[in-house]
C-alpha cells in the first residue's frame, strides 16, 4: 500500500463527493423548498399572485370568438417567452402548483369542440394531425419547448370535432397526451334560465356522451355556457342521474379577467373567472389576452411565481393577511 493507492483512493472520494453528493444536495433542497431569501427576492416569488386561465374557441380566420393558427402560435411563444408554463385546470383548482420556481402558471382552456381545435387530414394515404388546427399547433410547440409543459382542457359538445369516425381516437390521443376533456352541456343553454331537471340532465348529458367513446372517463371541470351558473349551486359540484354521476372541482365563467391564486381568499373554484384569447384589435374591453399579459409587465408584483415546491406556499409578507389558511390543507405556508 503505496503512496499510488493513497492517491487513488482521494482520487475516488472527490469524484463521489462532487458527484452523488451534489445531487444529494439539490434533492435535499427541493424538498425543504428551500429557496434562500435572496432567491424569492431576485424571483419575485409570489404564491399569492393571479392566474390567467385562457379561454379560446375557434383556430381559423382572425374575429371576436377565433384566433388564426399563427396567432395561436404567437400568443404561446410570448407566454412562454415571458415565463408562463401550463397547467391542469383541476391542478389549479386543488393547489397542486409544481411549476419551476420563478415561473407563472398559466391554464389553457377551448370551448365548443369545433373542427378547428382538432381536426385529422389525408396526407399520401395517412391521417396526420392537422398542422393548423389547434391540437397541431400544441404537439409541434411541444416538441419545440417540452419545458413549457403544454396542456389543455376541452370543454366538449356533441359536436366532439366532427370528422365522425374520428371521435373516439381523436378523444383517446387527447386523454394519451396529457390533455383533460371538461363538460360544456348537450345543447349550450344558460344554465341560470333552466330548472335543475333540466340542468342536471344537461350536465350528465355531457358526462354520458364522453364515456360513451372513453368509459371510464371522469370529466373534473365544467365550462358554464354563456357564463350562466344553474340556479341551484349545488349542481356545480356534483351530481348524478340515470347512474351518471359527475364530481367537479371547477366551473369556469366567460370573461374576463385572470383568476386570484388558489390561496387567495377570493379564490372560488366554482366561479373562474378567464381571459379570452383575442386578438388586440378586436379588443374593445381591453380585457384579452395582451392586455393583460401587457398589465403583468407592468405590475409584476400583481403575477403569481411559483416557488418551485407544491408542498410549501410562499408570499410576501406584506400580502400575508390575504392568504385564506382553510384552503392551505397540508401545505406549509411560508412568507419573507
Ligand atoms: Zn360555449
Amino acid at each position: 500500500m503505496g503512496a499510488l493507492a493513497a492517491v487513488i483512493i482521494v482520487i475516488v472520494l472527490a469524484v463521489s463527493l462532487s458527484s452523488g453528493g451534489g445531487s444529494d444536495f439539490q434533492a435535499a433542497v427541493s424538498r425543504v423548498g428551500g429557496l434562500k431569501e435572496g432567491e424569492l427576492h431576485r424571483l419575485k416569488v409570489n404564491e399569492l399572485g393571479a392566474i390567467m386561465v385562457l379561454e379560446y374557441h375557434v383556430i381559423g380566420e382572425e374575429g371576436r370568438w377565433s384566433r388564426t393558427p399563427e396567432n395561436f402560435r404567437s400568443d404561446l411563444d410570448l407566454l412562454y417567452n415571458e415565463g408562463y408554463r401550463c397547467i391542469r385546470l383541476s391542478d389549479l383548482a386543488s393547489n397542486h402548483i409544481g411549476t419551476e420556481a420563478g415561473y407563472t402558471p398559466v391554464a389553457l382552456t377551448f370551448d365548443d369542440s369545433s373542427p378547428s381545435q382538432f381536426r385529422y387530414i389525408d396526407q399520401d394515404g395517412q391521417q396526420i394531425i392537422d398542422p393548423r388546427c389547434a391540437v397541431g399547433v400544441m404537439e409541434q410547440f411541444k416538441k419545440e419547448h417540452p419545458d413549457f409543459n403544454m396542456t389543455a382542457t376541452f370543454y366538449v359538445l356533441p359536436a366532439l370535432f366532427g370528422q365522425e369516425e374520428f371521435i373516439e381516437k381523436k378523444l383517446r390521443f387527447l386523454v394519451d397526451n396529457g390533455y383533460d376533456i371538461g363538460n360544456h352541456t348537450v345543447n349550450h343553454p344558460s344554465l341560470g334560465n333552466v330548472d335543475d331537471a333540466t340542468a342536471l340532465e344537461e350536465i350528465t348529458g355531457n358526462v354520458s356522451l364522453v364515456q360513451k367513446y372513453l368509459p371510464n372517463y371522469q370529466e373534473l371541470s365544467m365550462a358554464l355556457p354563456n357564463g350562466s351558473e344553474p340556479k341551484n349551486p349545488a349542481l356545480l359540484t356534483e351530481g348524478s342521474q340515470d347512474g351518471v354521476q359527475y364530481h367537479f372541482v371547477a366551473s369556469l365563467l366567460v370573461g374576463a379577467n385572470p383568476a386570484p391564486a388558489p390561496c387567495d381568499r377570493s379564490f372560488d373554484p366554482m366561479r373562474l373567472p378567464r381571459v379570452q384569447a383575442l386578438d388586440p384589435s378586436l379588443d374593445s374591453g381591453n380585457c384579452g389576452i395582451c392586455a393583460w399579459l401587457q398589465y403583468f409587465m407592468e405590475n409584476p408584483e400583481r403575477r403569481y411565481r411559483s416557488d418551485g415546491d407544491p408542498g410549501v406556499v410562499t408570499v410576501p409578507k406584506h400580502m400575508a393577511d390575504r392568504v385564506d389558511m382553510n384552503k392551505l390543507g397540508d401545505m406549509k405556508l411560508r412568507t419573507y
